[in-house]
């Protein structure tokens, strides 16, 4: 066998003997009494975004979707196959939970590729279709800032589509439900990969705050 996957050879051998160890009694807690995750928690898929790192979370903690652009697609209950919505209905209505946190990012690939001419092949057909769902938001900023630099552009597209994805959540009859009853909670986030700092949405000021400031 080739060794092209030889550090992750190397990392799950070290896993194993140090981080498994340590948390073993925890993992058969959680396959004794099965997982009750607080937060599902939808990111994108970048390499650079981490979630169980950036918010310092244990197994079980997060019920975790990712997908290109951490997109929600609107409530669609028609026959084709909808990965981040049955992932959505099983976090909310099978495994309860009371949160749901949307997590952009900077630097995000998906947003920047709704700026460029990208020629339809059969090999991107679905990537060129699931970025329909950022174009509520490039809309948006390139009327805010049409005057501004491509990268404050591209920042501010980054943290508005976030606020669209949540507004894409509550096309979910139960969600919405679930919202209304006030069991449910929704967070639009965004993450900075330069400052490793996370900002949440306040709806009351319609401004992203320091999630440290909380
Ligand atoms: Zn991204």
């Amino acid at each position: 066998m080739d060794n092209r996957l030889a550090a992750f050879e190397k990392g799950h051998e070290t896993f194993q003997i140090v981080k498994f160890k340590k948390n073993e009694e925890r993992f058969k807690k959680l396959i004794e009494e099965g997982q009750d995750p607080k937060a599902l928690f939808i990111g994108c898929s970048d390499s650079r975004v981490m979630p169980a790192m950036i918010t310092g979370s244990r197994p079980g903690d997060l019920f975790i979707v990712r997908n290109i652009g951490n997109f929600v697609a609107p409530f669609n209950p028609d026959a084709d196959y909808h990965a981040t919505a049955s992932a959505i209905e099983y976090a909310t209505s099978i495994l309860e939970v009371s949160d749901i946190i949307v997590c952009g990012h900077s630097h995000c690939g998906a947003i920047e590729a709704l700026y460029k001419e990208i020629e339809q092949t059969p090999e991107n057909i679905h990537t060129i279709k699931w970025l329909d769902l950022g174009q509520e938001a490039k809309k948006v900023a390139m009327l805010a800032y049409k005057h501004e630099s491509k990268e404050k552009m591209l920042r501010y597209t980054e943290k508005i589509s976030v606020v669209y994805q949540i507004d894409n959540l509550l096309t979910y009859p139960g969600i919405k439900r679930r919202v209304e009853e006030g069991t449910l909670f929704l967070h639009a986030w965004y993450y900075d990969m330069e400052s490793g700092d996370i900002e949440y949405y306040d709806d009351d000021t319609y401004e992203f705050k320091p999630l440290c400031e909380k």
